[in-house]
């Protein structure tokens, strides 16, 4: 393993975070309140969300948005993280392509999802909230938010994908070491937790249950607002820091990316490491391929709608622009946890649309197959999530070498999967299978989106 690093210093963390909507040629539609099927204002998130987070979620005309001090100084425990030129993997693959990863596992949580959760417990915690609650699904934003949520003095409450909770023991461990309270989901604590075991009683969770649960809780408690760790605007826009130290990190390498990849759950860490670089796209100065790997089990954006929807199963959300299967959609119980997710944020599946960037949808095998190449090549156990990104970058490598062409390829390696072994132990009993999803029942599942809008 002779893979080199490139590393910036403290004084790199970036000053302010970079909101894409800002220079996107065209503005993604906009989300609209179910009830008034009006566009969605300030006042409208504000009893959901703190005021700050809403106000970031709405904004199209701020280019940066400056981050606090208190954040930065929170990034610095972990930030910036390396990018490193992954020798070992070409090598493997004897391939022309040069592979880099920007390694977001070296958070004290294992991912991405700190980057935005940091910043909601403060936005918080400065309004004079008390409360949070959220959900999660393989278990990683809940142990980001609750790491964060302690660091600002907050009650965490975490409603967790119930075949995660029983999947991943160890990230409820994680989470109930940080401090917060953690709830299978569905449960019987709120209407639509019990409406859905009435309904269906065996079933297993979807992180769009599990969303309905935090949002009721957090309108039904004094003093209680909900954060989201994806598909929502201001998230995409925190994890911007990704893709801004990748930026100088690869003018370090001096090289830059042809090909821009990242897995792809609701888009938050797709989000972070394409849209800085995408900038240069808009302005004409470079022509770079932008590739979101999503599960074959739960393909939005290669076989979902366009479509207003919810954001979650029981309907308390907003009604967002978005590439989806409809939320009802329930996912087949793959080890990506955090990638079981019904539909894609507003402006990727702007994007998407608009042809602006690409999408493939990766088997169950072909990921862990993936993963344990990475492993053994560059010594890093990547999330069965960040796994998907990995199988489009070897895609990509491999064609690379058929065409005889140097490509710069560059995915983010959104976490790693030390508390992940269980789905490592399973793939290598032969127990897993691929999941793909007939015509039929996504075209049944979608089907009723009219009535919404
Ligand atoms: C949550 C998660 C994802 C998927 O979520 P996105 O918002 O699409 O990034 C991917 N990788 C890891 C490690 C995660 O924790």
């Amino acid at each position: 393993m002779e893979s080199k690093k490139f590393l910036l210093q403290e004084k790199d963390i970036p000053e302010a975070w970079y909101n894409v909507v800002a220079d996107m040629p065209e503005k993604p539609a906009p989300m609209i309140h179910p009830g008034t099927k009006k566009p969605l204002t300030v006042e409208d998130l504000s009893p959901i969300f703190a005021e700050e987070l809403a106000r970031q979620e709405l904004n199209e005309t701020d280019r940066w948005i400056e981050i606090p001090d208190e954040v930065r100084e929170m990034y610095r425990i972990w930030r910036p993280t390396p990018l490193v030129r992954a020798e070992g993997l070409e090598k493997l693959l004897d391939t022309p392509a040069h592979i880099y990863f920007k390694n977001e596992s070296v958070s004290p949580v294992g991912s991405h999802k700190l980057n935005s959760a940091i910043p909601q417990a403060y936005f918080c915690k400065k309004q004079g909230i008390t409360n949070v609650t959220t959900e999660t699904g393989a278990g990683q934003w809940g142990a980001a938010m609750s790491l964060a949520a302690k660091h600002f003095g907050l009650e965490l409450a975490v409603y967790m994908v119930k075949v995660s909770y029983h999947q991943k023991p160890y990230r409820r461990s994680i989470m109930q070491t940080y401090g917060a309270e953690v709830i299978a989901s569905p449960s019987m604590s709120t209407r639509a937790g019990r409406k859905i075991i009435t309904d269906h009683p065996n079933y297993q969770g979807s992180l769009g249950t599990a969303i309905s649960e935090a949002v009721e809780l957090a309108t039904s408690t004094p003093n209680c607002r909900y954060v989201l760790g994806s598909v929502l605007n201001h998230v995409s826009l925190h994890q911007t820091v990704i893709g801004l130290e990748a930026e100088k990190q690869m003018e370090m390498a001096g090289e830059y990316p042809d090909i821009v990849i990242g897995c792809f759950g609701g888009g938050s860490n797709f989000s972070g490491i394409s849209f800085p670089f995408i900038r240069h796209n808009f302005s004409g100065k470079r022509n770079t391929l932008f590739i979101a790997a999503e599960p074959e089990s739960c393909p939005k954006l290669t076989r979902g709608v366009f479509h207003y929807d919810f954001g979650d199963e029981a309907g308390y959300t907003p009604l967002i622009p978005m590439l989806t299967l409809g939320h009802n959609f329930a996912p087949a119980n793959i080890h990506a946890g955090g990638l079981r997710y019904h539909g894609a944020g507003s402006i990727v599946s702007k994007l998407k649309t608009s042809g602006l960037i690409d999408a493939v949808d990766i088997p169950q095998l072909e990921s862990f197959e993936a993963a344990t190449k990475f492993a053994r090549a560059e010594g890093i156990i990547p999330a069965p999530e960040s796994a998907h990104a990995i199988a489009a970058a070897i895609r990509e490598a491999e064609k690379a070498k058929e065409e005889g062409k140097q490509k710069i390829i560059l995915f983010n390696l959104s976490g790693h999967g030390l508390i992940d072994m269980a789905a490592y132990d399973r793939y290598f009993a032969g127990d897993l299978a691929n999941y793909s999803v007939s015509q039929e029942e996504i075209e049944a599942n979608v089907a009723d989106l009219d009535k919404l809008i």
